[in-house]
């Protein structure tokens, strides 16, 4: 070629679009629970481009560009995947992080380079359970493994992971320029599905206390309540080593460790009266240990989302004030609580801020005649 050849410039995004014209060749559906993200990774490596240059067709080029739009899904690249692919828009909004009251107690995405993951106390974006991946039939990652309450798994019993068991590095399947899947490290190319310890019954009773609450506190609730048990729980610090943090900024290391030393009451409040800044740890701690403990926790925590101040903190748990509270809070709510009170009992999803389904009603898609605003709203309505 000489010099005065002309320039040849490639641009993934544009050759994307004319070569796979309005809607592209390959349709995945998501899996249950499933994180935008991983639809997106999945979506992008089943129509041939891999992540990194998937990110540019969709026009939200940048480092964790996937992570980001879990929590904020533009108009413009909804309406983009809208046209794409068959998801219609109640299953694409029920894939998104946005509009929850649990978004405060999620882990935090690290953007800046100097916020990165350097430290093995630090939280990773997302956490996954190894024997999952390894079960699944095409591995995806649950919106539920993005809670920084999780720290084992609700059908494994096993720790989850925040790091690849190889190198130790953070999940960044989003950087990939190479068509691998998901499930295999971004820096190492380890597979991420190396198993994991149990973990101690006293961290998942808590854990699973903890996750009870948050599902019952968090219905009707608007997001940035800061009255809601999620924000408290901000609120509260947690110690590792000589500093404190909160739950979301920590890694699973650390948060595991705290839960299962104060399920085994390891960790000593200095203040006999629990005044401290541990008094809603210990108080969970504690409550997670009988069912009289958790009577009480739901009798306060209801009453304080009534609006009734605590009820029972200086009384042994009474049942009937439980009922009582329940049946007051239920009167002073409007109409979504039918809505609610089914995604909750159905238990088919464990993400307490999801919704038990999010499908696609009726047979075909319609989508000129769905208000993408008005879509939005009603998701907001079941979604707690
Ligand atoms: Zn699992
Ligand atoms: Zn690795």
């Amino acid at each position: 070629m000489t010099s005065t050849a002309p320039r040849i410039t490639v641009s993934p995004a544009h050759r994307y679009g004319l070569a796979t014209g309005r809607r592209w060749p390959v349709d995945v559906k998501p899996a249950p629970d499933e994180l935008l993200s991983s639809w997106l990774h999945r979506l992008a490596h089943a129509n041939g481009a891999p992540p990194r240059y998937f990110g540019a067709v969709l026009g939200a080029a940048g480092g964790a560009w996937s992570a980001q739009l879990d929590r904020h899904l533009p108009d413009a690249v909804r309406r983009l995947l809208l046209d794409h692919t068959s998801i219609c828009p109640e299953e694409i909004d029920g894939l998104c992080l946005a509009n929850s009251p649990l978004s405060i107690v999620r882990l935090r995405l690290r953007t800046r380079p100097q916020d990165a993951g350097t430290s093995t106390a630090q939280s990773s974006w997302l956490q996954f359970c190894p024997t999952c991946l390894r079960e699944d039939a095409v591995p995806y990652f649950r919106r539920s493994w993005t809670l920084a309450t999780r720290v084992s798994c609700f059908r494994h019993g096993c720790r989850l992971r925040d790091r690849c068991p190889s190198c130790g590095q953070g999940l960044a399947p989003f950087k990939r320029d190479r068509l691998v899947p998901q499930q295999y490290c971004a820096f190492c190319d380890a597979h991420l599905a190396k198993p994991t310890g149990p973990a101690s019954l006293g961290a998942r009773r808590l854990e699973r206390l903890i996750d009870d609450l948050l599902r019952l506190d968090s219905a009707g609730r608007a997001q940035g309540d800061r009255k809601s048990l999620a924000a408290r729980l901000m609120r509260y610090p947690v110690p590792f080593g000589p500093a404190t943090s909160t739950i979301p900024f920590l890694s699973h290391r650390v948060r595991y460790d705290f839960f299962r030393r104060l399920s085994e009451q390891q960790i000593e409040a200095r203040d006999p009266t629990e005044r401290g800044p541990l008094t809603l740890w210990f108080r969970l701690a504690r409550t997670a240990e009988n069912h009289n403990g958790l009577v009480r926790m739901l009798t306060d925590q209801l009453s304080e989302t009534a609006g009734l101040g605590l009820a029972s903190s200086s009384r042994e748990p009474d049942l009937a004030a439980l009922l009582r509270t329940a049946i007051r809070l239920r009167e002073d709510r409007s109409t979504p609580v039918t809505t609610r009170a089914v995604s909750y009992t159905s238990g088919a999803s464990e993400d307490p801020a999801r919704p038990a389904s999010a499908s696609c009603s009726g047979s075909g898609r319609s989508r000129k005649d769905v208000n993408p605003k008005a879509a939005k709203n009603a998701s907001v309505v079941t979604k707690v």
